[in-house]
């Protein structure tokens, strides 16, 4: 059976050699996100992860940032990490962002911040959190890891930010790496200064990594899929061994110069890679909504798509294994681990002790209910596949 996958980096052997013999400089991948996000200050990091702690540190003080529970871990651990409080404000009906009005209400003194983090590929509110940013004094940090290519009221994200974080991997299709952008240049000097401690990423991290772009990217032929699955394993058991948080320090490390040289040997493609990716993704959220399963939407921004999230009145769990059985890798809200279902990030653990939340009344609803698809291989016939399969699983139910 063909799988149809959750995410392809799309790496190919021609990939592989344009960034181990061709040398690309760091200045033409900085050029480029200074022409998209108007900033005047790039740095290039090792993950997203890695630009969000380096973007609080930066900044130079403790407090609490506004954020919504609506997505996965690791876009929130860089605020625990780097010694701040959440506020958990609720998300929107529509597109299932930050919600502007309930930051303005619990905004207090210790308030320094607010992170948007553009969930499904959608913008939040940019316009709206803007001003409420400079009425109260706060930084607006834009966590872009899922909206590189999508526009809220025509501007691109990451024009509005005071920082802004991307990642070279999901939409940039690269084998690592991250970007910090900003205009203010004492926060760039600063997260410079700060990153220059970290060590520098293992070869043999790099080599895994590009193996796994590799494996990832030919997955369609079983014998790769199989190899890809084991080596998936041995990571993930390893991974289970530490704690995320008190050991958040791992990721911290200086880029490898060859992530930077995959993404900009391959800049060119990525628009296309884009594009297609969006055009798919708006036919799929046609499909869907047509059958009733809630979609997220938005009339004043145009996703990027990255993600592709929508909902049913059922459980997300079963539906989701349901979906793996047949041939549809689709997930909850977790990419890495493969996770079936995320707990709620307000029971979990790691969480509990560093959050402040009220009244969550649309992310409760939605949360459960949750499944991502997948979009990155899609074609025509797939997003049949998918709609057939969703149909067959709910019968009749809605
Ligand atoms: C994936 C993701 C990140 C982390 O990106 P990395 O480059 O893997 O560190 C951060 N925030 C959001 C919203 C994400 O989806």
């Amino acid at each position: 059976m063909q799988m149809i996958q959750y995410y392809s980096p799309h790496f190919g052997v021609i990939d592989l050699l344009k960034t181990v013999f061709f040398r690309n400089s760091e200045e033409k991948l900085c050029d480029y996100f200074r022409i998209l996000t108007g900033k005047k200050y790039v740095l290039i990091t090792s993950s997203c992860r890695s630009a969000l702690y380096l973007a609080y540190k930066a900044i130079g003080k403790k407090g609490i940032v506004h954020t919504s529970p609506l997505t996965c871990k690791i876009a929130l651990l860089p605020i625990i990490a780097s010694g701040n409080q959440i506020y958990f404000n609720d998300i929107k009906n529509d597109d299932w962002t930050i919600n502007p009005s309930t930051i303005s209400l619990t905004i207090s003194e210790e308030s320094i911040a607010i992170q948007a983090i553009h969930f499904g590929g959608f913008p939040c509110d940019m316009p709206s959190l803007r001003e409420i940013a400079d009425a109260h004094n706060l930084i607006l940090i834009e966590d872009c890891a899922q909206g590189f290519g999508a526009f809220n009221s025509g501007i691109a994200t990451g024009r509005f930010g005071d920082i802004s974080c991307f990642t070279l991997t999901k939409n940039l299709y690269g084998i690592g790496g991250g970007v910090f952008v900003t205009n203010n240049e004492e926060w760039y000097i600063h997260a410079k200064n700060i990153q220059s401690i970290f060590k520098r990423e293992t070869n043999i991290k790099v080599i895994y990594r590009i193996i796994q772009a590799l494996l990832s990217s030919f997955r369609k032929y079983e014998p790769v899929n199989c190899i890809y699955n084991i080596l998936k394993k041995v990571n993930r058991n390893k991974h289970q061994s530490y704690d995320l948080y008190y050991n958040f320090s791992i990721f911290l490390t200086k880029p490898s110069k060859l992530y930077i040289s995959s993404v900009c040997s391959r800049l060119n493609k990525i628009q296309e890679l884009v594009n297609k990716r969006k055009i798919i993704g708006m036919s799929l959220a046609q499909a869907l909504s047509n059958l009733g399963v809630v979609i997220s939407y938005s009339t004043s921004s145009s996703s990027s798509y990255t993600k592709f999230f929508c909902t049913t009145q059922n459980k997300s769990k079963n539906l989701i294994q349901s979906l793996n059985k047949a041939g549809i890798e689709a997930m909850h809200l977790e990419h890495k681990d493969k996770a079936y279902y995320q707990e709620k990030l307000i029971y979990d653990p790691l969480f509990t002790n560093h959050i402040i939340y009220k009244d969550l009344d649309f992310y409760d609803k939605i949360h459960d209910n949750l499944i991502s698809l997948p979009l990155n291989d899609c074609d025509v016939s797939s997003i049949d596949k998918i709609i057939r399969v969703l149909k067959d699983i709910i019968g009749n139910k809605w």
